[in-house]
């Protein structure tokens, strides 16, 4: 039966940030961010200096809930947008800036990215919930 979906209360639109037409989800591999050095996972995690030093001594930490992933507008066609999950669990994006790709599992823009990385990448975003090793 149509409707019987599960989770179609969890669907997101996601409207383009030019025209604020909604956009469709590619699909693709979600690059998510991660932080490394103490300073940088306090201030992104918002956790005590003490936690963020601990964390950052395993290496770096990449965050479950932010990612760039591609979209398509039927207007302005493919673009990557950063998508981040609030804490009531709402999706937000917006465009992807260069220091959003530097701090992204990614690690390249697409246009220079090749197979190899993006094997890496998906690697990496299966196991986006643990921290990396050094
Ligand atoms: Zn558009």
């Amino acid at each position: 039966m149509p409707g019987k979906r599960s989770n179609r209360s969890k669907i997101h639109n996601f409207l383009c940030p030019s025209c604020q037409c909604r956009l469709w989800r590619l699909g693709n591999t979600k690059h998510h961010l991660f932080y490394t050095g103490v300073s940088e996972i306090k201030q992104n995690l918002q956790i005590s200096k003490k936690k963020a030093d601990m964390i950052s001594r395993q290496g770096a930490y990449v965050d479950p809930t932010q990612w760039i992933e591609e979209f398509f507008c039927s207007q302005h066609g493919k673009m990557w947008l950063l998508v981040s999950k609030t804490a009531n669990d709402r999706l937000i994006s917006k465009p992807a800036t260069p220091s959003d790709w530097q701090r992204s599992t990614g690690t390249l823009r697409p246009e220079l990215s090749n197979p190899t990385v993006s094997e890496y990448t998906q690697r990496m975003s299966r196991r986006a919930d643990i921290r990396l090793r050094p």
